[in-house]
């Protein structure tokens, strides 16, 4: 067993020379030993920085706070650390403070669409509801960098129960996913309330939980926690590995104890430069993740936060990982790659082209190999008119409670039943001249 390795034991005993294996692996005492100081850092890994750097480095720690846990601090390499993903992904960097005038503070304009303090209501059926604004680990590339860590935002059970509100009178909401912050930062008691009030909605169908623990505390994965979580199935749990290196043996535990507690586990990865941006790193990582029974379910492109400029790739970097996945593996290591879209338009999915060329007979098609081949386009089909009356179609929807659907965006350009024939931006100036 990996599990207290050299390192693990030489960090221990650095917090306190009377350290156990079990003290190591109690999430508590982890979050009790935190990093978030440069002397700290400095004292627990052996890594030193000069007057200079530290200096750039406690400003960047004024703005945006650290927290490493010991756990995390001992995956990283102390010989190569510059270029350590670990390193890299949860120690400030001066970087940080380069605020571009492209940067947004808010750049998916969460706190915009929020009809009440915790909720985003963005897409039609579910909410993002943060629980916690706390994280094991801060990630230097949060997109919620703004937020996080400012304790006078820890939602109070009060607080809480005005999200709970919201979804209850809102019977629309179908899904409720649990952020933050980390979810899982919450004693388990809460979690325990939060779940059964939310189960407790007749509406909502399926909770999805988003936590980076297996990662950054795999600890946190207890027996007691998957108990509670499974008191309210359905639950998802997504998480957040970004590179090879972190599936280690302590958090492949904690991913079998989610997979075999019966909840489905999704990743997110976030493309970020001189940590994932490679096709040969991101293939590993994917198989990594599916040998371990957790599905690829988003690669991100970096939002537009502030403080991650040096963290960006451009969008081409994720279509060539993209182009090294699809066809060249299984189908299911393959995520979807999205464009969080400034502004709050939600998540775009991006893709190389496949389609290279159409007509009423024939479409012309790529595959990942490069071979161009053709699809022969049926001589007779019918198309079913449909106006949305279901009840006298003869194709067996046959819901129960058959909501009504409305139609939105290109989905209704291309159906029947709406007479639109275009989009137009609101004040299209072309348009308001017609009017007059
Ligand atoms: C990502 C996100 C969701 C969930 O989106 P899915 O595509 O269903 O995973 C919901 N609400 C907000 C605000 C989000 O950013």
């Amino acid at each position: 067993m990996e599990i207290f390795n050299g390192i693990q034991q030489a960090i221990a005993s650095k917090i306190n020379n009377q350290s156990t294996i079990s003290n190591w692996k109690d999430w508590k005492w982890q979050l009790k030993h935190s990093i978030s100081t440069i002397e700290q850092f400095e004292k627990l890994t052996g890594i030193n920085f000069s007057e200079e750097e530290k200096g750039k480095l406690e400003k960047t720690l004024d703005k945006f706070p650290l927290s490493i846990t010991p756990y995390y601090a001992s995956l990283i390499s102390q010989e190569n650390y510059k270029n350590d993903p670990v390193f890299i992904q949860s120690f400030a960097n001066a970087n940080e403070l380069n605020v571009l005038n492209t940067d947004l503070a808010d750049p998916l304009s969460e706190d915009r669409d929020s009809p009440e303090l915790g909720i985003t209501h963005r897409y039609p059926d579910r909410v993002l509801f943060h629980v916690s604004n706390v994280c094991a680990m801060y990630c230097r590339h949060c997109t919620r960098k703004r937020k996080v860590g400012d304790v006078d935002f820890v939602p109070s059970k009060e607080q809480l129960q005005k999200g709970i509100e919201y979804i209850k009178k809102t019977p629309q909401v179908r899904d409720v996913l649990l952020s933050g912050g980390d979810p899982f930062m919450l004693p388990d008691s809460k979690i325990d309330w939060l779940l059964s009030e939310l189960s407790a909605i007749p509406h909502v169908e399926v909770v999805r939980i988003g936590t980076r623990m297996p990662v950054v505390l795999p600890y946190r994965i207890t027996d007691n926690l998957v108990n509670i979580l499974k008191k309210y199935q359905p639950v998802w749990v997504n998480t957040h590995f970004n590179h090879p290196r972190e599936m280690t043996s302590s958090a492949k535990e904690a991913v079998r104890k989610l997979a075999d507690g019966g909840f489905p586990v999704g990743n997110q990865t976030v493309l970020l430069a001189n940590v994932n941006d490679c096709p040969r790193i991101m293939k590993n990582l994917v198989h990594k993740l599916v040998q371990n029974r957790v599905r690829p379910y988003y690669l991100y492109q970096c939002d537009l936060s502030e403080g991650l400029s040096h963290f960006r790739t451009p969008v081409g970097k994720g279509i060539e990982i993209m182009e090294s996945l699809i066809g060249h593996t299984s189908g299911f290591s393959v995520p979807t790659y999205v464009i969080d879209a400034p502004g709050g338009g939600g998540k775009i999915p991006v893709m190389p082209n496949y389609i290279i060329s159409w007509s009423t007979d024939k479409v012309v098609l790529r595959n990942y190999e490069g071979v161009i081949t053709t699809y022969k386009e049926p001589d007779h089909y019918e198309n079913k008119f449909c106006d949305r009356d279901c009840k006298n179609c003869n194709l067996e929807l046959n819901l129960q409670e058959s909501d009504e659907m409305k139609s939105l965006g290109i989905e209704k350009l291309l159906s029947d039943s709406d007479k639109s024939i275009s989009l137009i931006p609101e004040n299209n100036e072309r348009h308001n001249r017609r009017e007059e």
